[in-house]
């Protein structure tokens, strides 16, 4: 789980990294800054990265908590920079806990508005600057060019353009448009899942995209396109929602 944490940071890092005003730039900071200081957090302190509830589950510590566990356990550098142990030989990362912190500030305001532009390049850097710990190490210029990460930002954009069509035709032409989904009839039945020819779209949360193919797991999630808001659900994207969803069923069992 630590290595799928590490690598969720990475992927979330670099992405912000070579697009600092990517759609959805404050949910990939979180996503990243909760995944990389929980794989840190685990290292140094093992159990300080989650929570007992009263129902006797663990549940995993927000950014912000274990912002707090790092706060209260390490000494500062004199400069603002917090010392986090980070080997064996004994030395430490420095951490920039307060543009960490003004980060997520500002990023939980936005999450659920408009979010181009909101964080600044110090604050990616500091969250470039976990990397160097040993648990991380996940940016690279390797990964920097990878597809992966080329798809990712395609699809983000992808996303806030269908977005933004859907608002221009409003409510009444999507309405007839849903209606017109229900009548729909794939192409070519023989390549998806039996019965998953129209699924629900993720921008626009109707069950209205139109599925053209199988996902790599077979479990659905087909590349397509929204009859409703014209969201082009790319190959890439299918596969993560693919593996997002097998992972869940996953942790379940
Ligand atoms: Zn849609």
């Amino acid at each position: 789980m630590q290595h799928e944490r590490a690598e969720q940071y990475g992927r979330c890092a670099v992405v912000l990294d070579v697009d600092l005003d990517v759609p959805g730039a404050a949910a990939i900071f979180d996503q990243a800054l909760t995944n990389g200081l929980t794989a840190i957090v685990a290292h140094v302190w093992p159990g300080d990265e989650s929570q007992r509830l009263k129902n006797g589950h663990d549940r995993m510590k927000s950014a912000s908590h274990l912002l707090d566990v790092i706060t209260e356990r390490c000494i500062e550098d004199g400069q603002g920079q917090l010392l986090i142990p980070n080997n064996q030989d004994k030395t430490h990362l420095s951490a920039d806990v307060a543009n960490l912190r003004d980060a997520l500030d500002q990023t939980q305001r936005v999450r659920h508005g408009r979010d181009t532009g909101t964080l600044t390049k110090q604050q990616v850097t500091a969250l470039l600057g976990l990397d160097e710990h040993v648990c991380l190490r996940q940016v690279s210029d390797e990964r920097r060019e990878s597809d992966w990460v080329k798809n990712e930002i395609r699809d983000r954009y992808e996303q806030r353009r269908a977005a933004d069509y859907l608002e221009l035709i409003g409510q009444e032409e999507v309405d007839r448009r849903i209606v017109l989904a229900s009548d729909h009839v794939a192409a070519h039945p023989d390549d998806l899942v039996e019965g998953k020819d129209v699924v629900t779209c993720p921008v626009c949360n109707r069950e209205t995209l139109a599925v053209t193919g199988i996902d790599d797991f077979g479990v659905g999630y087909g590349p397509g396109t929204c009859l409703a808001c014209s969201y082009v659900f790319s190959s890439h994207a299918a596969h993560e929602e693919a593996l997002s969803h097998m992972l869940s069923r996953h942790s379940k069992d």
